[in-house]
């Protein structure tokens, strides 16, 4: 099966106080050196999976380059890294190469070079197209930034965008979140996705909502129940103008489902290079079904070499993977493929689960398959949780 590569770029131009992943503003200094350890890391990666245990095709059918915002590197060091990647793979013509954006960065020069990689979709991290709400949590953009972003793309030929938008910022309310939906589905754009506030001890704004404070607007921030409704509006509308919802956050047109998450959640290949990085391979070694490994997850580590954090995943973990990661799709997890994949007997173990999860009305049966309802949804991370034992092999 054909392999996703994901590169992690974990440089912003100022750091979201909601943000809770591997990221931060870096003096550019440092840029030149973290290409050439992803490229170094690209033109080794045979090596690299063999040390873990995992093999792969040598085809790529989808490249992904997130993090951070990969659009504060220049043209000349995004061509670099993805030259690396088509040095030492055979990427399909067709294949999906997605570069995340933070609206503002994208200037002609910057489109004109992320064409000449190859690039044919852009993710936005829009996140509110409220200005007040997206100034709260320190975004850079306007809402006009993000319109003249899409029509420069559009210009220039980029069609295939996706917006993110995030429920539950400070100062959000059911009018200006409705305000949001409404500018996100008149832009045309044929990808949204939509995720709920994350209140931990990893960003300012989610370490300001557990400790108290006003700093960060935590005071200004919805509550739970708020933003649960502000998702389940998103559901609706989105669907309502043809933006069909195939994943928890996930939304799109037809045939625009992003190709490169998909693996994700399908457990196909997938080969990750950068800070905080994630790898799922399918085990050379026959005793296992894949292996994982991931990257350090700071700059400084990273760069310094620290080594790979690698987890064996068992038969038995697969097929618990295979339910909590495709519960995650709308389409739920089919029963059948699942019995022929990993046995019948395998699968029955899941059946009082599955039942206990149907009467409550989290999970819905149908035909063959079984999906999160609605509710489900909300709650789905108590539902994963119990489709996860402790016999997973770790090292
Ligand atoms: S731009 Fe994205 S990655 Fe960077 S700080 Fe903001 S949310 Fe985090």
């Amino acid at each position: 099966m054909a392999l996703g590569v994901y590169i992690s770029v974990p440089f912003c131009r100022t750091k979201c106080s909601y943000c809770n992943f591997a990221s931060d503003v870096f003096s550019k200094t440092v840029f030149e050196t973290y290409v050439a350890r992803v490229r170094a890391d690209v033109e080794r990666s045979r090596q690299i999976v063999a040390q873990m245990g995992g093999k792969f095709e040598h085809e790529v059918d989808s490249i992904y380059l997130g993090g951070g915002t990969p659009t504060v590197l220049d043209s000349v060091q995004l061509a670099r890294i993805f030259d690396a990647v088509r040095e030492q793979f055979a990427v399909r013509a067709e294949a999906e190469v997605t570069v995340e954006c933070a609206p503002g960065t994208l200037t002609p020069g910057t489109v004109e070079g992320l064409l000449r990689c190859g690039v044919n979709r852009v993710s936005l991290g829009v996140q509110s197209f409220v200005d007040v709400e997206a100034a709260a949590v320190g975004r850079l953009h306007r809402h006009q930034t993000v319109l003249d972003d899409i029509a420069r793309l559009r210009a220039a030929g980029t069609t295939n965008i996706n917006i993110d938008l995030l429920a539950g910022l400070p100062h959000q309310t059911a009018e200006s979140w409705e305000a949001s939906l409404v500018e996100a589905a008149a832009t045309g754009v044929p990808h949204v996705s939509v995720y709920m506030l994350e209140v931990d001890e990893d960003s300012r704004l989610g370490r300001e909502l557990i400790a108290g404070g006003t700093r960060y607007h935590a005071h200004f921030v919805p509550d739970d129940e708020s933003t649960a409704d502000f998702y389940l509006a998103a559901c609706e509308k989105l669907e309502s103008v043809g933006i069909a919802q195939y994943e928890i956050s996930n939304f799109a047109r037809d045939r625009f489902q992003s190709r490169h998450n998909l693996k994700y959640w399908k457990r196909q290949p997938y080969l990750g290079f950068g800070v905080d990085a994630h790898s799922m391979l399918m085990s050379a070694a026959s005793g296992a079904d894949a292996v994982r490994f991931s990257t350090a997850d700071s700059l400084e580590k990273y760069v310094s070499g620290a080594p790979l954090l690698q987890t064996v995943v068992s038969r038995h973990a697969a097929l618990e993977e295979s339910f909590f990661l495709g519960l995650r799709l709308t389409a739920g997890v089919d029963l059948r493929d699942m019995s022929r994949g990993f046995g019948e007997k395998a699968v029955e173990l899941f059946q009082g689960t599955i039942s206990e999860f149907v009467d409550g009305g989290l999970i819905d049966r149908c035909g063959d398959s079984v999906c999160l309802t609605s509710r489900g949804r909300l709650l789905s991370n108590e539902v994963f949780q119990s489709f996860i034992s402790s016999a997973d092999v770790s090292a």
